[in-house]
């Protein structure tokens, strides 16, 4: 295990993980919620208009756009989207 910080609190916590178990849901909460926006969004929005969207910072939006896994399942509900109309 490893010594790491939080990138949402900045607490110091020994996980593999880079959030905090403090921090883990808020970061689940809005990894939905931004998942939710980007799958009903036709047009690419800027990071600044997901925010005003979402309410989630733009420094987290960043990070989870930086997910791959998040963006493959981003792609694959919106795929799934398509199919249904
Ligand atoms: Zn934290």
């Amino acid at each position: 295990m490893n010594f790491k910080k939080c990138l949402r609190c900045g607490c110091f916590f020994s996980s593999v993980d880079d959030i905090c178990p403090n921090c883990a849901p808020k970061d689940m909460f809005e990894m939905s919620k931004l998942k939710t926006f980007l799958t009903s969004q036709v047009d690419d929005a800027s990071v600044s208009e997901i925010s005003k969207g979402t309410g989630i910072e733009e420094a987290n939006i960043n990070r989870f756009m930086s997910n791959k896994d998040f963006l493959k399942e981003v792609k694959k509900e919106k795929n799934n989207i398509d199919i249904n109309l």
